[in-house]
């Protein structure tokens, strides 16, 4: 099983659960290299409930798609996008759950994004936030200004 934080190939299994309806198992591994740990749930794949209540396949696609929108025209590079889709995999992937919500994703963005540049990060709390008019707007920029 390849770490999902450096690549590496090497790493080994530190404890082992079954999930209480026996479909599935649960793995705490630990990477040889990094020292990281993750876990990994045999049988089942990550999924992502819509607001929709339908479930979709995890696509890591979806979410440098979404940031693409959100930075355009912003002086932030294709590596930045890719670099904060990673972390927000990565910090999934860490928890070892199986089904997260979208909203979940779209929060777990919204933080690094906030860091990297403001108005993309206002772009996708629109959207996520659900934002409904301008003063929802101006409220998270001036949440925005306070935090920093
Ligand atoms: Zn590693």
């Amino acid at each position: 099983m390849q770490c999902p934080f450096c690549k590496s190939p090497s790493t080994e299994v530190i404890d082992t659960r079954e999930c209480e309806n026996g479909t599935s198992v649960k793995r705490r591994r630990r990477c040889r290299k990094c020292d990281r740990r993750f876990t990994t749930v045999e049988s089942t794949q990550l999924l992502v409930s819509k607001k929709s209540g339908r479930f979709e396949l995890f696509d890591e696609g979806k979410i440098v798609k979404g940031l693409k929108k959100a930075c355009k025209g912003r002086p932030v590079t294709t590596e930045d996008i890719l670099a904060i889709a990673q972390q927000v995999e990565d910090s999934i992937r860490s928890e070892g759950v199986v089904r997260v919500s979208s909203r979940q994703i779209g929060l777990a963005i919204l933080e690094p994004l906030k860091k990297l540049d403001a108005v993309a990060y206002l772009r996708f709390a629109s959207v996520y936030e659900n934002f409904t008019c301008a003063e929802d707007f101006k409220r998270a920029a001036a949440d925005l200004q306070t935090s920093k």
